[in-house]
C-alpha cells in the first residue's frame, strides 16, 4: 500500500482556484500520493474571517510541513501586510528557488536553463518602513530599513551552493550592489566569497556581478549564466526578468524552502484581469507541483509530469492564450491528463 504524504492545499485568490484544479487533475492522473488538507488564505479569507492568513491554515502547514499554494492578493500601498511574506517569516522559508527553463523552443530566447536563488527573509523586503512629517505634510519623507545578517546570508548561500553541487551546475554568480550599498549587500557578497573559498572551491566556478549590469547581461546574453544567487529585492526583480526569458510568468514555478516547511507556488500573482474567465495558463503551478514531487523524492513522477507538459505544449500544440494558443484552462488540462494517462 502506498504511504500518503500529508500536504496543505491553498487555492488562493483570482485565478488561484482555476490553476489549482488543473494541477490537482494532473497530480491525480499521476497517482501522486498526497493527502491534501485544504485551507484558505488571501483576500476571500479577509472577507470571511477578517484575516488573510487564519490560524487553521498556519496550523495545517505546521503539521504537514509541505504546501501547494495558489497566488494570494496583496493590496498595494495601504491595507494588510503580504500573506506571502508572513508565510515566509512564520516558517523561516529563507530560500526561494526559481528555475527558468525553455519549454517551448524557438522563442526570442531559446535553450534557457537558469536558476535564481533568492534570499527570502531579509534585505529591503522586511517592511521596516515609515513616513516622517515635515511641517504640515505627514508623508514628507519616506524611509525604509534593510537588514542583512551574516548568518542569514550564509544560510542562503550554503543552500544555493549545495543545490548547485547536487544539480550539477557549472557556474554560480553572486548578484549584488556592494559598490553603492556597501554594508547591506557587501555582507552578502563577502560571505559568499568566503564560503566558496572555504568549502566549495573547485566544485563549480564562482562569479560576481553588480545587479544593474546583470539585468543588461541577462537580456543580451542569458546563456552566460547558470545559477544566480542574490538578496531579497534583487532576487524578486531578477526572477521575473528570467521568467520573461522563458515565455512569461505563466511558465515560471517557485519553491520557498526553509527550516520548518516547504511551500510550492507559481511565480505569478492572482491575475485579477483574467480571473474567473477560465483562460489562465496553469503551467507555472504544474511546474511547481513537479518541484514538490522532486522535494518529496518522487522524482519519477516529477519527470513524468514535465514530459507530459512538454508533449502537450510542443507535440499536441495545445496552448493557452498567453502563449498564443486557443485552449482554455479546461481544454489544456484535459490534453495534459490524456498525455499523462497514455504515458
Ligand atoms: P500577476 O502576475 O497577477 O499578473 C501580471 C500579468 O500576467 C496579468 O496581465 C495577468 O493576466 C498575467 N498572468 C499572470 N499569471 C498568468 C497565468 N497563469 N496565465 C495567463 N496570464 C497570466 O501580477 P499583478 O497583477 O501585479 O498582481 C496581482 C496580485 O497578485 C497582487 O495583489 C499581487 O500582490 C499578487 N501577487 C501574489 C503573488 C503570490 O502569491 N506569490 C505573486 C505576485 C503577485
Amino acid at each position: 500500500m502506498t504511504t500518503l504524504i500529508p500536504a496543505t492545499l491553498i487555492p488562493g485568490d483570482g485565478i488561484g482556484p482555476e490553476i489549482i484544479d488543473a494541477t490537482l487533475a494532473a497530480l491525480d492522473a499521476l497517482k501522486a500520493p498526497f493527502a491534501w488538507d485544504r485551507q484558505i488564505a488571501g483576500l476571500e479569507c479577509v472577507k470571511q474571517a477578517g484575516d488573510p492568513l487564519p490560524q487553521a491554515t498556519l496550523d495545517s502547514i505546521r503539521r504537514t510541513r509541505l504546501a501547494l499554494k495558489g497566488p494570494l492578493e496583496t493590496p498595494s500601498g495601504g491595507g494588510y501586510r503580504s500573506s506571502n511574506v508572513r508565510l515566509r517569516e512564520e516558517f523561516k522559508l529563507y530560500a526561494n528557488l526559481r528555475p527558468a527553463q525553455t519549454i517551448i523552443p524557438g522563442g526570442r530566447f531559446d535553450k534557457i536553463d537558469l536558476v535564481v536563488v533568492r534570499e527570502n527573509l531579509e534585505g529591503l523586503y522586511i517592511g521596516h518602513e515609515h513616513f516622517v512629517q515635515i511641517d504640515d505634510d505627514p508623508h514628507a519623507v519616506a524611509m525604509a530599513t534593510g537588514i542583512n545578517t551574516r548568518a542569514g546570508s550564509r544560510r542562503l548561500l550554503e543552500f544555493a551552493f549545495e543545490h548547485a553541487v547536487a544539480t550539477g551546475r557549472k557556474k554560480v554568480t553572486i548578484v549584488h550592489k556592494a559598490n553603492i550599498m556597501k554594508a547591506l549587500t557587501g555582507i552578502f557578497l563577502e560571505t559568499g566569497l568566503e564560503l566558496y573559498e572555504r568549502k566549495y572551491k573547485g566544485q563549480f566556478e564562482l562569479d560576481t556581478v553588480i545587479i544593474d549590469a546583470c539585468a543588461m547581461k541577462l537580456v543580451l546574453n542569458p546563456w552566460q549564466f547558470d545559477m544566480l544567487v542574490t538578496t531579497n529585492l534583487f532576487g524578486d526583480i531578477l526572477s521575473d526578468l528570467v521568467a520573461g526569458l522563458v515565455g512569461g510568468l505563466g511558465m515560471a514555478p517557485g519553491a520557498n524552502i526553509g527550516a520548518d516547511a516547504a511551500i510550492f507556488e507559481a511565480v505569478h500573482g492572482s491575475a485579477p484581469d483574467i480571473a474567473g474567465k477560465g483562460i489562465a495558463n496553469p503551467t507555472a503551478l504544474l511546474l511547481a507541483a513537479a518541484m514538490m514531487l522532486d522535494h518529496v523524492q518522487l522524482t519519477e513522477k516529477a519527470t513524468q509530469l514535465r514530459q507530459a507538459l512538454d508533449a502537450t505544449l510542443n507535440i499536441d500544440k495545445v496552448r493557452t492564450g498567453d502563449l498564443g494558443g486557443k485552449a482554455n484552462t479546461a481544454e489544456f488540462t484535459q490534453a495534459l491528463v490524456s498525455r499523462i494517462a497514455n504515458g
